[in-house]
C-alpha cells in the first residue's frame, strides 16, 4: 500500500512550499492539485467562457483533457497536451479556479486522476479536499493555516520581491474572498478533516514548519 500524506488549507498558507520541501527529503512525489484546477480555469478563460455560466463550464470541461507528468521531479500540468505550467500561476487564473472548481463535472475527473496517482505512488498531495474527500485513508493529514493578515503579507512580500507593485489590503481582500468561496461551496468545501493535525503557521518560520511536518511524516511512516 502506498504512503499518502494529505495537506489542506486556505490560499497562501504555504502548502506548496512546505509539501515540495518535505517531498524531496522524504522521497515522496509532490502532487499539486491546485495546479490541475488552475489548468481547467485557464481553459475556460482561453475559451472566453462566462464564469457565471455553470452549465457552460460543465459542458466545456469535458473538452479539457488535464494530465500531469513529472520531469526531473517537477510536476508538469498539461492541458490538451500542452505544458501550461508557465500560465497558471497568475492571480487571475487562481481567482478563476476558485470560481470554476465548485462545478461537479470539473471536480469528478480531477478527483479520479488524483486518487489514481496516490494509489500508485508514495506521495504528498496538497489542495482543499484531499483529507476529506480525495484521500480519506491517508496515513497523515495536515490542515495548514495562518491568519489572513499573515498570508496576505507573505504574498505581498513575494510579489514585491519580484518587482511587482501591489496593494496589501487588496491582496488580503482577495484572499478572504477566495477562502469564503472555497469554504462555503456545496461540493467538497475546504475544511479540516476530523483526523487532521492542525498546524497554524502564523508565528512560525518556513524552516520550523518544514521541520514539524517532516517529523509528523516520519512518525506516520513508522507506524
Ligand atoms: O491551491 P491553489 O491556489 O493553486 O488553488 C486554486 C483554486 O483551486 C482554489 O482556490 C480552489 O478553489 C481550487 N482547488 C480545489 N480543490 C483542490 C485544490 C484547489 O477546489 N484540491
Amino acid at each position: 500500500m502506498s504512503f499518502n500524506v494529505a495537506i489542506d488549507g486556505p490560499a497562501g498558507a504555504g502548502k506548496s512550499t512546505v509539501a515540495k520541501a518535505v517531498a524531496k527529503e522524504m522521497g515522496l512525489i509532490y502532487v499539486d492539485t491546485g495546479a490541475m484546477y488552475r489548468a481547467m480555469a485557464l481553459y475556460m478563460l482561453r475559451e472566453g467562457v462566462n464564469l457565471r455560466d455553470t452549465a457552460k463550464i460543465a459542458e466545456k470541461s469535458t473538452r479539457a483533457d488535464i494530465t500531469i507528468r513529472y520531469e526531473d521531479g517537477v510536476q508538469v500540468v498539461c492541458l490538451n497536451g500542452e505544458n501550461v505550467n508557465a500560465y497558471i500561476r497568475t492571480e487571475e487564473v487562481g481567482e478563476a479556479a476558485s470560481v470554476t472548481s465548485p462545478v461537479p463535472q470539473v471536480r469528478e475527473n480531477m478527483v479520479r486522476l488524483q486518487k489514481a496517482l496516490a494509489a500508485g505512488s508514495d506521495c504528498i498531495m496538497d489542495g482543499r479536499d484531499i483529507g476529506t474527500c480525495v484521500l480519506p485513508k491517508a496515513q497523515l493529514k495536515i490542515y495548514l493555516t495562518a491568519s489572513s493578515d499573515v498570508r496576505a503579507k507573505r504574498r505581498y512580500d513575494e510579489l514585491t520581491a519580484k518587482g511587482e507593485s501591489c496593494d496589501l489590503q487588496q491582496i488580503k481582500a482577495d484572499i478572504e474572498d477566495r477562502d469564503y468561496r472555497d469554504m462555503h461551496r456545496e461540493l467538497s468545501p475546504l475544511k479540516q478533516a476530523e483526523d487532521a493535525v492542525l498546524v497554524d503557521t502564523s508565528h512560525m518560520s518556513q524552516e520550523e514548519v518544514i521541520s514539524e511536518i517532516k517529523n509528523l511524516c516520519r512518525q506516520a511512516r513508522e507506524k
